[in-house]
């Protein structure tokens, strides 16, 4: 059973939403760069520290079984969230480790490796996650580096992507939403040219799994990740999603205790996917906590709180336009998208434009939102991000508009 939508009901879950900032109410238009967590996450943390806290997979004592459960749990409650089956799954410390893990594993060995002359395809609009990881494979194993470059209206250019895509192209990554465009990627269409040449597919659904109905299996997509920080869940905690057959033909990237079956001193065999993936003591109660996070999501009417992030969202875009001087990155109506926004004001210097807002009790983003070449390609180092929540309410994003309005009259 859902709950109707009522963003007010939804703030009282959110202790942070008290916060005052110098007598005004905090307004987080930051839930880019991470969201805030509901009592219920940060509950589920707690009384998994408090209540059953031990080793997972190891031991024989009550308490062990009792944390394994919870965390295999975890495991069903996130790839449910994703579409997708447990065994698909891999806990990671972010997105950053998981693109990592896989520009590593995909460096290595296995049928699917990565050799000189093989073409890496990116787009001009990756978070620097997922940029640096396949520009160090690429130095690595000799293949080529190529991107799709962003239009000025923010849309990637599908045609150029048609001819850059070809027979020697092995992986192609790109971000579902980009963290500084806000505008939802075409999947399908780039799924359709990726499996025409037989490359993989790696989705960055950081951007989207917090503002979207995510079902990987069905995008077409071969792996996919996301961060738990993002999606009002814990730090420390993010996931990696993939296909059986592509999971199972990935070797290990990062090796050692926790995912193996049998070692030699010579040798080791090893677990299955997901397994395989997590050496180590894993991020217990913080994928616990993850889960709490989702299920809560799950809790509210999800048709209902996309309307309000697109009515929100809308809001800004339009709000935005209206003001003089200001420039939007990825200016167009033509695209779906979330309501994140960056934005310059032009004159000043995204960094004051970030503190004079500070001052009225709002929290953007101001910089570059590890994205410098996106940045380059729109002729500028940095930018102001506003990114809303399904907590935003309408009355916050006209308090900055109505502060963005002020912005270029105060620096003169
Ligand atoms: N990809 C995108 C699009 C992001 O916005 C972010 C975070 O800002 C990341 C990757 C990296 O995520 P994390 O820092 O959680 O590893």
């Amino acid at each position: 059973m859902s709950l109707p939508f009522d963003v007010a009901a939804v703030r009282a879950d959110f202790p942070i939403l008290e916060t005052e900032i110098d007598g005004r109410p905090l307004v987080y238009l930051d839930s880019g760069a991470t969201s805030q967590k509901p009592r219920v996450v940060l509950e589920a943390e707690r009384e998994f520290l408090e209540q059953a806290n031990s080793a997972v997979h190891r031991g024989a004592h009550t308490l062990a079984a009792e944390a394994t459960e919870l965390f295999e749990d975890a495991r069903v409650t996130v790839a449910d969230f994703v579409g997708a089956e447990p065994e698909q799954l891999v806990w990671t410390s972010g997105a950053t480790a998981g693109l990592n893990l896989v520009a590593g594993s995909l460096g290595y060995r296995g049928d699917l490796q990565i050799r000189e002359g093989d073409e890496i395809v990116v787009t001009e609009a990756e978070h620097h996650a997922n940029l640096i990881p396949w520009q160090e494979l690429a130095a690595r194993t000799g293949a080529r580096l190529r991107h799709i470059p962003v239009r000025e209206d923010g849309m990637l250019d599908l045609h150029a992507a048609a001819e850059l895509i070809g027979e020697r192209t092995k992986v192609v990554a790109f971000p579902h939403v980009s963290n500084v465009l806000g505008i939802v990627n075409p999947v399908a269409k780039l799924v359709t040219l990726a499996r025409g040449v037989g490359a993989l597919t790696v989705l960055d659904a950081c951007q989207s799994a917090p503002h979207l109905r995510l079902d990987l299996p069905a995008s077409g997509v071969d792996l996919a990740v996301f961060s738990g920080h993002k999606v009002y869940g814990p730090y420390g905690i993010g996931a990696l999603w993939g296909r059986d057959e592509v999971l199972e033909a990935l070797p290990p990237f990062t090796t050692g205790g926790s995912m193996i079956t049998t070692v030699t001193l010579d040798r080791a065999e090893y677990l299955p996917p997901p397994q395989r993936f997590e050496p180590g003591t894993q991020p217990v109660s913080q994928a616990v906590a993850l889960a709490a996070a989702v299920r809560w999501l799950g809790e509210h009417d999800l048709d209902a709180a996309h309307a309000h992030e697109a009515a929100l969202e809308k809001r800004l875009r339009e709000g935005l336009r209206s003001i003089d001087g200001i420039r939007l990155l990825g200016d167009t109506d033509a695209a779906e998208r979330v309501a994140l926004q960056a934005f310059e004001v032009q004159g000043v210097h995204a960094h004051d434009v970030g503190q004079f807002l500070d001052a009225r009790g709002v929290a953007v983003r101001v910089g570059h939102h590890c994205a410098q070449p996106l940045h380059r390609r729109f002729g500028m180092t940095a930018s102001v991000r506003a990114s809303a929540a399904i907590h935003t309410t309408e009355d916050e994003i006209d308090t900055l508009l109505d502060a963005v309005s002020g912005v270029r009259g105060f620096f003169g």
